[in-house]
């Protein structure tokens, strides 16, 4: 029998009051399952719901209408047994800066109810798994940036969690310190444990999900392989037209009429599943210079779905 999802999410709904008192729905009619031992990303734009998706899940923000379940448990109901389950890796650095590396970690073990004979291989395993195993004893104010963020991973492994959950893990990171935790992450991943990552990096979803699901205005509005989201949602190839804006608007009304989809960026219309283009629109739109044919992407998707371009 298959494992049953890590998390299942079904219709979930949440509102909250804005400071001038409308009401904004963050997450609305969510429904989606985790499988367990995938890396799941979560990918959407700013705003999408993600984070209240994540705090729903730890139970620090209660769901309006529908139901949550973590490794079995309903949430919030038994919120409790499944944070003891779950890993999780908050977006803002909360370690106590006094402590050293190790002492953190055994805060952790101890709150994380790790068995005391168990406590000293469980730190000792963390430590390896954020390569800080020389730096142990020395304090948190000490530390590196990227170790520190390390470390704040390696904390949330600590009890050795069937789940992760990772919110953003590398927003506002410098790129050395980024490609590290995507080390870190993908060696959770080969692990085989349950990874939700949320993220509005299309390459951080590339590189380490298994499987994305798109979230935007509160909703999924598509999951797969990066490979099958690519192919049904924006075709084999991508053709990039170059020029003046009137010139572009020409493009997008011809090609709209074809059917098919366009994203504008700039000095550039991009027309979506390019291959299909048939003949007579291919004299239309011209070739030479400033026309450029390329694989279609993840990102290519990502901005049919949301609206949003990437930066
Ligand atoms: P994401 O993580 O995808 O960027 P969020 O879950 O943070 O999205 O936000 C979704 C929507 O809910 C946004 O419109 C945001 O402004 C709103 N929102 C999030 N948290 C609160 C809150 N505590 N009070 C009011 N509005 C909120």
């Amino acid at each position: 029998m298959a494992d049953s999802p890590a998390i299942i999410l079904r219709d979930v709904v949440k509102r909250y009051r804005d400071k001038d008192g409308s009401q904004i729905t963050a997450v609305d009619g969510l429904t989606l399952d985790v499988p367990a031992g995938v890396c799941l990303g979560l990918l959407g734009p700013n705003g999408a719901g993600k984070s209240t998706t994540m705090r729903m899940l730890t139970a620090q923000s209660r769901a309006d209408e529908g139901e949550i379940t973590v490794l079995g448990h309903p949430v919030p109901a038994e919120s409790k047994e499944a944070r003891a389950l779950m890993g999780v890796v908050p977006q803002t650095d909360n370690l106590d800066e006094e402590l050293t590396v190790r002492q953190n970690l055994e805060v952790f073990a101890h709150l994380y109810r790790v068995p005391r004979s168990g406590r000293r291989r469980a730190v000792e395993r963390a430590l390896e798994i954020a390569q800080l195993t020389g730096r142990a004893r020395t304090r948190v104010v000490n530390l590196s940036g990227g170790m520190r963020r390390r470390l704040l991973v390696a904390r949330g492994l600590v009890h050795s969690p069937r789940l992760v959950l990772l919110d953003e893990p590398t927003v506002g990171l410098d790129p050395q310190v980024r490609a590290d935790l995507w080390g870190l992450i993908a060696a959770l991943r080969d692990e085989g444990t349950t990874v939700l990552m949320s993220t509005h990096y299309i390459e951080e979803a590339e590189r380490l999900a298994d499987t994305c699901a798109v979230m935007s205005s509160g909703r999924i509005v598509a999951q797969g392989t990066p490979g099958d989201l690519i192919a049904h949602h924006a075709g084999d190839s991508v053709e990039e037209h170059h020029g003046p804006p009137d010139r572009l608007a020409e493009i997008e009304t011809l090609v709209r009429r074809a059917g098919l989809p366009t994203r504008r960026t700039g000095p550039t219309v991009s027309v979506l599943r390019a291959e299909r283009i048939p003949p007579s629109l291919a004299d239309a739109l011209g070739n030479g210079d400033r026309v450029v044919r390329r694989a279609a992407s993840l990102e290519d998707v990502f901005v049919v779905l949301t609206g949003e371009n990437v930066g």
